[in-house]
């Protein structure tokens, strides 16, 4: 903004000086124009959450001046949540690496050399006492992941599975699962064992998808979605900046999960984590300015979910993830690693959340457990 400014005043001549200059009041205008965050957040504090954006509105708001889309974000943040509140949840890599797909970011693909053993299943014992660390380390949310293209055929596995999930969810914590495309009855049994959320991201735009991943398409992730949404379990969708994709394919993203019929209760943002060996090894880091920009129109335009500030988080500085919460993040990740990369430090989370002033959230479990407050409360707020 400062560097439109002194470039408007550069290279205005002494017959723009005039304010009844076209030229003049046009310019001018644009400098003084409301940005779309501002607008749309207006609109949503008065309206309530929408998903009938276009494309072009979240690509409006993207493109706000950066301080002003921060801004803006926090408001809609602070309307929708209680602000203070971040969700700490643990992911455990339940099953590692040897995975047939190929996402072209992903260590545990058996197609890249990047050092991942495949392993099988852990066991009961394992996982339940990696749960129990979890909890007593705060986490509310316990999130079980498999290197799996789809649970299709894996009955003996997927039933161990839901074994997890009841008792995980008996020792008062919220479970979700990530275990790559499931059908309609196997999202109806995670629904029976008690699982709270069903993770299946949307990595990218539909139009960049083909760049990242070639062995399953964009609609079958939709579909999994879906199930995963028709059998009452909340939807955790979101995706990965960083991959090469255009600031277009950023916004693609977000109008896919901001216009389906109801948004994900949860949407994580991810910064890629490059990894030797992974197609994607030479990825130039993600900048903390991209990962606000996200969040914060994550936050405009699905005010009520949850937004995970996930993987990539361990390369931000405290002041760096102040500004994503800020801007509209209430989750993190806690715990050595996320699935196979590494992850922040506990000791250090547990400093931060002191230094800004932050508290876990607790674990809910009702249908609408990740929702904010009704809409009447965003009307009030308009008010
Ligand atoms: S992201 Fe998941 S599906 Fe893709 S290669 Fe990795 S483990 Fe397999």
């Amino acid at each position: 903004m400062l560097f439109a400014r002194s470039f408007f005043w550069s290279h205005l001549k002494p017959s723009d000086i005039c304010r009844h200059s076209p030229r003049f009041s046009s310019l001018f205008s644009s400098l003084s124009a409301s940005s779309a965050a501002s607008i749309e957040a207006e609109r949503l504090l008065r309206d309530g959450p929408r998903n009938d954006w276009t494309r072009q509105q979240i690509r409006d708001i993207y493109d706000s001046p950066l301080l002003d889309l921060l801004f803006h974000g926090a408001q809609v943040h602070r309307h929708a949540h209680n602000f203070r509140e971040v969700q700490q949840c643990t992911l455990l890599s339940i099953k590692t690496g040897g995975c047939s797909e190929d996402c072209s970011y992903c260590p545990q693909s058996s197609r890249y050399d990047t050092g991942v053993k495949a392993q099988k299943l852990m066991t009961k014992d394992v996982v339940l006492e990696a749960a129990k660390k979890a909890k007593e380390a705060g986490s509310t949310r316990f999130c079980m992941g498999a290197a799996w293209r789809d649970t299709i055929g894996r009955k003996t596995n997927f039933n161990q599975i839901l074994d997890y999930v009841k008792e995980i969810r008996e020792m008062g914590m919220e479970v979700c699962c990530t275990l790559g495309m499931i059908e309609k009855q196997q999202a109806i049994d995670l629904k029976k064992a008690g699982l709270t959320a069903y993770n299946h991201n949307l990595d990218t735009s539909r139009e960049y998808y083909p760049n990242i991943i070639t062995t399953r398409s964009y609609d079958e992730r939709l579909k999994t979605l879906e199930f995963v949404r028709d059998a009452g379990i909340n939807v955790c969708s979101g995706g990965i900046i960083g991959l090469g994709e255009a600031e277009e394919d950023r916004v693609g993203l977000l109008h896919t999960l901001a216009t389906l019929p109801t948004h994900p209760e949860s949407v994580p943002i991810n910064a890629l984590v490059a990894v030797k060996g992974t197609p994607l090894q030479d990825q130039k880091p993600v900048e903390i300015w991209e990962m606000i920009r996200m969040i914060a129109t994550a936050r405009i335009t699905m005010p009520k979910a949850m937004v995970r500030l996930s993987a990539g988080r361990v390369k931000f500085s405290v002041p760096e993830q102040a500004l994503c919460f800020l801007a509209g993040a209430n989750s993190i990740f806690t715990g050595e690693k996320l699935l196979t990369t590494p992850n922040n430090d506990f000791d250090a989370d547990q400093l931060m959340f002191k230094m800004l002033g932050l508290i876990p959230k607790a674990p809910s479990f009702t249908e609408d457990a990740e929702k904010a407050p009704e809409e009447e409360s965003l009307q009030e707020a308009a008010s």
